[in-house]
C-alpha cells in the first residue's frame, strides 16, 4: 500500500503535527489495516477486538470496551453504570465540555465543584464535599494534562458518603495511581484516541475501561443497539438485558488498525513528551509574564504523571496567544469557560460567576503549548524565545 501523503503544514510550530511519525509509522500501519481489508469487515470487527484485548493488557482492566469516541465512552459508562434521570453527579467546573455533557446526555444533573490550587488542576474533595445532597449518586474526577486528580482523597470521600467513582480518564492513558491505570480506580473510567491524545487514531475512537463484570456487558450492550456484549464473543445470558435502548457507537477497525500500530510506539512516545516538556520548563523558568509552570504536585502514594498537555500560566493569556499566532505557533486555550458558566448550564443560582474562583481563575490564565513527539527542539525554542519576547517588549 502507497503512504498516504499527509498534508505538510505551514506554520513553523502548528499546535499538532505527526508527518514525521506517520512516514516511518506506515508499514506498521499497513499490515494492520491489510489485515482488516482482507476480512473484509470494517466496523466492530477483529481488529476491535484486537484493540481491546491490547488495551486491557497495557492497562490491566479486565474489560475494555471500544467505542466510536471518548465522549460516547463517558456516556455510555455512565448509563452502564446506571446513572440516569434523577441523579446528580459532581463534576469539577474546570474541563472539557463533554465531562458534563455526558452526564446531561446520560439524564442526569451535572452539580460543579471547584479544582483544586495545588498544580493538579483535579477536583478538590472539600469543594466536592460541600456539594453532596440527597440524589448525588456519583463524582467524576477528571485527569487533566498530565497528573490525575487527588484519587485518595476523592475515593475515600466518595466511599464515606456511598458514591461510585467514574473517571474522565480521557486524558490519561498510560497515567497510574498507586500502580493502578487510570480509570481502574472506581468503578470505571473512559480512554479518548481523539488524534490529538497521546494515543490517537486518525479520526474520532475510544475506549470504556472497568474491572466490572456488569458495567462492561452493559457498555457492551449499549454502543451496539443491545445486539452483542463483546465484539465477537455473545455472553451467555444477554437476553436478560432486553429492554435496554442503546445506539451506535461502534469502533471502526482501521481507527483499531492505526491505534494498535501507535501503540506499539507509546512508551517510546511517552519518553520523548516527557523530554520535551522538561526542555520547555528549563527554558521558560523564570520567563517575565509567566506566572506557573506545569508541576507534578507531591502524593502520598507513587503516582505516574504523562505530558499529555503542557499548560502554562501567564499573564494576558490571550494577548500571547494572539502573538504567537501572528508569527505562526499554535496554541489552545485549555479551556477557555468554566463549565457551569457555559450557556446551557449558567443559572441563577450556584451556577454563576464567582461560585468557583479557582476554575475562573484558570480558565483566564492557562495557555496549552505545541507538544507531541515530532516536535524538535529547534521549533520548542522558537516557541520559548517568542513567548520572552512577546513580555519584553520585543516585536
Ligand atoms: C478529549 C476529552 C474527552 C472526549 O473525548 P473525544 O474522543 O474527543 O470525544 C473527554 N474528556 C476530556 C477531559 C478530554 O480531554
Amino acid at each position: 500500500m502507497p503512504i498516504p501523503s499527509i498534508q505538510h503544514q505551514d506554520p513553523p510550530v502548528p499546535f499538532f503535527d505527526q508527518t514525521e511519525s506517520f512516514t516511518s509509522l506506515w508499514p506498521l500501519i499497513a499490515r494492520h489495516t491489510d489485515d482488516v481489508f482482507d476480512r473484509g469487515k470494517f466496523s466492530h470487527g477483529r481488529k476491535v477486538a484486537e484493540l481491546e484485548r491490547a488495551l486491557a493488557e497495557y492497562t490491566g482492566a479486565k474489560h475494555a470496551v471500544a467505542v466510536n469516541s471518548g465522549t460516547d465512552a463517558l456516556v455510555i459508562l455512565l448509563r452502564a453504570a446506571g446513572i440516569g434521570p434523577g441523579d446528580e453527579v459532581v463534576v469539577p467546573a474546570f474541563s472539557f465540555f463533554a465531562s458534563a455533557s455526558s452526564v446531561s446526555m446520560a439524564g442526569a444533573t451535572p452539580v460543579f465543584a471547584d479544582i483544586t490550587t495545588d498544580g493538579d488542576y483535579g477536583l478538590d474533595a472539600a469543594s466536592v464535599e460541600a456539594v453532596i445532597g440527597e440524589r448525588t449518586r456519583a463524582v467524576l474526577p477528571v485527569h487533566l494534562f498530565s497528573q490525575l486528580a487527588d484519587m485518595t482523597a476523592l475515593t475515600e470521600l466518595a466511599r464515606r458518603h456511598g458514591l461510585m467513582v467514574l473517571e474522565d480518564s480521557a486524558e490519561a492513558i498510560g497515567m497510574r495511581w498507586d500502580g493502578t491505570h487510570a480509570g481502574l480506580l472506581g468503578t470505571g473510567g473512559v480512554l479518548s484516541f481523539f488524534p490529538t491524545k497521546t494515543l490517537g487514531a486518525l479520526g474520532d475512537a475510544g475506549m470504556v475501561l472497568t474491572n466490572d463484570d456488569e458495567v462492561a456487558e452493559k457498555a457492551g450492550v449499549l454502543r451496539h443497539h443491545g445486539r452483542m456484549g463483546k465484539t465477537i464473543d455473545h455472553i451467555a445470558g444477554i437476553s436478560n438485558l432486553s429492554g435496554v435502548s442503546g445506539t451506535n457507537s461502534k469502533m471502526d477497525d482501521v481507527q483499531a488498525a492505526v491505534l494498535l500500530a501507535k501503540l506499539s510506539r507509546l512508551d517510546r512516545d511517552i519518553a520523548r513528551r516527557r523530554e520535551l516538556a522538561d526542555a520547555y520548563t528549563a527554558r521558560l523558568r523564570g520567563t517575565d509574564g509567566v506566572l506557573a509552570l506545569p508541576r507534578t504536585v507531591p502524593r502520598p502514594v507513587r503516582a505516574d504523571p504523562v505530558s499529555y498537555v503542557y499548560l502554562l500560566e501567564v499573564e494576558r493569556r490571550d494577548e500571547l496567544a494572539a502573538h504567537l499566532a501572528a508569527r505562526g505557533i499554535g496554541t489552545e486555550t485549555y479551556y477557555p469557560r468554566p463549565l457551569p458558566l457555559q450557556p446551557c448550564y449558567t443559572d441563577e443560582g450556584r451556577n454563576r460567576p464567582g461560585r468557583f474562583p479557582h476554575a475562573e481563575a484558570a480558565s483566564e490564565r492557562t495557555l496549552a503549548l505545541p507538544l507531541y513527539p515530532d516536535l524538535t527542539e529547534e521549533q520548542l525554542e522558537t516557541v520559548c524565545a517568542t513567548i520572552s519576547d512577546f513580555y519584553a517588549g520585543r516585536r
